[in-house]
């Protein structure tokens, strides 16, 4: 089952990145030279599936990589402890990131493949959710509600699915995931029983 599940995973997260591609040329966005870095965004992510991935990738590293990974990571969860405590969002440097390179590409998560363009998101039950983009974006669309935006929403709810069909007929009796990369890292796969 995981083989299948990643296999589309891999083909949703495709189509994903021709989505972003589309709409960063639609607007002239590009990430070259920027002075920002995405990566200290603080995000969490909600599916075992994209989780369960993700460990496959790290598990395919060298050894010695993998313990950079694993110790930035539990830093990361002390430090953003910290900082909301204070009150403050994180602002951290992603534990997989690497002189500015993400060392996972082939394996990042959903939010780091939509991340930057304009997009929408309509929930199911009507609400629309709009973001403006990167402080890039931002600039190139000024303040014109940019016409064409990436629309999360079929993405959202494929990966949705993915997730029921990965974790199987009793996934409303696990426990909702609202993890960092860096807690996922240390938790390891997530776990398939409850
Ligand atoms: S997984 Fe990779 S792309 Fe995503 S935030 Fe971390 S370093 Fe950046």
């Amino acid at each position: 089952m995981p083989r299948v599940a990643f296999q589309r995973l891999c083909h949703l997260y495709s189509r994903m990145e021709e989505s972003y591609l589309l709409a960063a040329r639609e607007i002239g966005l590009s990430c070259t030279d920027c002075p920002d870095n995405c990566c200290t965004s603080y995000f969490q992510h909600h599916t075992r599936v994209e989780w369960a991935y993700f460990i496959k990738g790290l598990n395919q590293v060298h050894e010695h990589l993998r313990q950079r990974i694993t110790m930035r990571a539990e830093s990361y969860i002390q430090q953003a402890q910290l900082e909301m405590s204070q009150g403050r969002t994180p602002d951290i440097m992603c534990p997989v990131n690497e002189d500015g390179m993400c060392t996972l590409y082939a394996h990042r998560l959903m939010i780091c493949r939509l991340h930057g363009v304009p997009n929408v998101h309509i929930r199911p039950d009507g609400k629309t959710f709009q973001f403006p983009g990167c402080f890039r974006a931002q600039k190139k669309t000024g303040s014109a509600d940019p016409l064409s935006r990436l629309d999360r929403t079929p993405f959202y709810r494929e990966l949705a699915a993915l997730e029921k069909a990965f974790v199987g007929p009793r996934i409303a009796r696990f426990p909702r995931v609202r993890l960092t990369l860096a807690e996922m890292i240390v938790q390891g796969p997530p776990k398939m029983s409850v």
